[in-house]
């Protein structure tokens, strides 16, 4: 049965930030807390898929989120030649998800059907929906769409063998999931359905939102899908770092090998 490797890369991160800034209605607001960025590679063997590209650092520092890391720079630690990547999966457009798009050359991207629609809509009139676009990026899909490069997937959609990409909303309208067959069992991708452990944990909601309801009803999609609480990751959460290992020690901080178990009591 084919598993796959998750690796992530520390690509950004944002230690300006509060509790207040992230979770609505905090008991302790002005505590800090800080954001990591992520993003993904997943490989089984000689096959390899990137999972969103990280943050363009000039849209990435005037909102204060210095980068750690360029993402072509974690795709050759780990060994990968952009040129040759065939697939990647956009987990939601976001900016923080949709830098260097034009690294993959190759590549033919995948993202949700509503996520398209979402991003070139009538949504976009209200400022607290778009903010976190970027229009270079959606006008850079739209070119990718017309040039056979983006394939627009309905709500659950099997990418291949062992992964498959699930659509929950809530943060934005076409936010998707990823579950992931790994040697220890089926593990959730949550991307950005999850910033925070502490989401799951105590069953809140980020404040960045679309729809609180269908955010909250992703927790338990995400329950449904993954093997075990344990199997859940979430894309921007610092405490990645202290449950999962790098992959070498000049890597600490920077590159996290995210299939293996977690840590315990981290
Ligand atoms: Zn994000």
């Amino acid at each position: 049965m084919k598993t796959w490797e998750i690796y992530a890369i520390r690509h950004a991160t944002n230690e300006t930030r509060t509790r207040g800034v992230n979770f609505i209605s905090d008991p302790d607001p002005t505590a800090p807390l800080t954001l990591d960025f992520f993003c993904w590679v997943l490989r089984s063997g000689r096959e390899v898929i990137v999972v969103d590209t990280g943050i363009d650092p000039a849209k990435g520092e005037p909102n204060g989120h210095r980068q750690v890391m360029s993402p072509p720079d974690g795709w050759a630690a780990l060994g990968i030649d952009p040129a040759e990547v065939s697939t990647v999966l956009l987990t939601h457009a976001h900016y923080d998800h949709l830098g260097y798009l034009d690294a993959l050359p190759n590549a033919r991207f995948y993202m949700q059907a509503e996520e398209m629609a979402y991003v070139t809509g009538p949504w976009m009139q209200k400022p607290t929906f778009r903010h976190a676009y970027k229009a270079d990026e959606i006008a850079r899909l739209v070119h990718l769409l017309h040039d056979g490069r983006l394939h627009l997937h309905g709500r659950d959609f099997d990418v291949t063998d062992g992964i498959s990409a699930h659509w929950v909303g809530g943060h934005c309208a076409g936010q998707e999931v990823l579950r992931i067959r790994t040697e220890r069992g089926w593990v959730v991708l949550a991307s950005d359905a999850l910033h925070y452990y502490e989401e799951f944990e105590r069953g809140i909601p980020f404040t960045v939102a679309f729809n609180i309801s269908d955010m909250m009803a992703g927790h338990d999609r995400i329950r449904e899908l993954a093997d075990s609480d344990d199997h859940v990751l979430p894309a921007h959460d610092p405490r990645l770092l202290d449950k999962y290992a790098a992959i070498s020690p000049d890597m600490a901080g920077r590159i996290l090998r995210l299939d293996h178990a977690p840590e315990t009591g981290a």
